[in-house]
């Protein structure tokens, strides 16, 4: 068997005892004599499963009582839709544009409301997050909406905005469960698991439940309301059985780490070692300003998109996989979720220093 260092910004590396344990557990989970993907999502056993990775998770973000858990399906898109159309009141909302997420939530909000772009950073591609002091929130913005780790460009907000009282909704979709968070200081907070958390197909909403309304549009789909999964503790229909199942597999890897404030020291050190070898290196560069920094997305280039090209494809040859940039920023990106190893980091620095002599300018 060969694994190799995935740096895939996601579908993502997952902990090794999660999968060899979801392995051991393929034939007979728990004594069942069948698979959790075989189970009924009415049955004991899964029952169990999906009310323990709610208490796991709660513990792990220390999640306040007067918020909801919704496992649901659909990805970071839907939320893209499924937050206005529940949220809308005045029908307005704010954004902050750090990057193609944000512009996506902005654009497919703009179907249901006066969506409204309050601060920017596209005039330099996104390579950092703008001021969020005094910013021109809007007095009857229903929510303020952010991403919070822009996965593509590799910027990270150090602080939340001053929303000035209004709601704020954040797309942790590629950083949640990476550090610890003030969940309280949120009214929304969604992430599809396919990057730090599980497989894809499961998305997470953490949503405060005073803005879980009954009365919303008439035409918002059954689904796609908040109250009915909320209700029905996201059994409305069938949930993504065994999704849950892994993702709580990996609350409990963390909570055995030792939670979020562990997590985030060990994640520090590993985005260290990368970002100390980019500030000295000759050939490679990041692309954000340094203060604005991910921690789960290192992005970087070479001088040439040939070089660029060689490094990926020499790479990808020994054993560091999915170094690729995205296509709106080019260049590379190494995702280092909580999954990713300190040896693998450590790994890919060595293979850089190698490619640098040999690429010598
Ligand atoms: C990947 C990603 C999305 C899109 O997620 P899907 O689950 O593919 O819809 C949205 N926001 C962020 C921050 C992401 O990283």
């Amino acid at each position: 068997m060969k694994r190799v260092y995935n740096f895939s910004a996601g579908p993502a590396v997952l902990p090794e005892p999660v999968l060899k344990q979801a392995a051991s557990e393929m034939l007979d989970y728990n004594g069942y004599g069948m698979s959790v993907m075989e189970m009924s999502h009415r049955s004991k056993a899964f029952d169990q499963i999906i009310l323990e990775a709610e208490a796991d998770l709660r513990k792990l973000l220390n999640i306040p009582d007067n918020y909801k858990v919704l496992f649901l399906q659909g990805g970071g898109h839907l939320q893209f839709a499924m937050v206005p159309l529940n949220l809308m009141k005045n029908k307005v909302a704010d954004f902050i544009i750090t990057g193609e997420w944000a512009k996506k939530a902005y654009a497919e909000a703009k179907k249901y409301l006066d969506a409204r772009k309050i601060a920017s950073s596209e005039d330099r591609n996104f390579a950092y997050i703008p001021d969020l002091d005094d910013l021109p929130i809007s007095p009857d913005a229903d929510y303020v909406f952010i991403c919070e780790n822009n996965t593509i460009f590799g910027t990270k907000y150090n602080k939340l905005p001053d929303t000035k009282g209004k709601v704020l909704v954040s797309d942790l979709s590629s950083s949640i469960l990476s550090e610890p968070i003030d969940v309280s200081k949120y009214g929304l907070i969604f992430a599809g698991a396919q990057k730090n958390i599980g497989p894809a197909g499961t998305t997470i909403v953490i949503i405060r439940e005073d803005l879980i309304s009954t009365e919303l549009e008439p035409f918002v789909p059954t689904m796609l309301k908040y109250h009915i999964h909320a209700e029905k503790g996201s059994m409305y229909n069938t949930p993504p059985t065994y999704g849950i199942y892994i993702c709580g597999l990996v609350f409990k890897w963390v909570l055995g780490l030792g939670g979020l404030e562990k997590m985030k020291e060990i994640n520090e050190a590993k985005a260290k070692v990368i970002y100390d070898f980019l500030d000295s290196s000759k050939l490679f560069k990041g692309t954000v300003d340094k203060k604005d920094r991910s921690l789960m997305n290192v992005t970087f280039r070479s001088p040439s998109e040939e070089l660029d090209a060689k490094f990926v494809k020499e790479s990808k040859a020994a054993g560091f996989d999915n170094l690729k940039g995205h296509r709106s920023v080019g260049g590379m990106r190494a995702s280092i979720y909580n999954a990713m190893p300190h040896e693998g980091v450590v790994a890919l620095v060595e293979f850089m220093k190698q490619f640098e002599k040999e690429n010598a300018l």
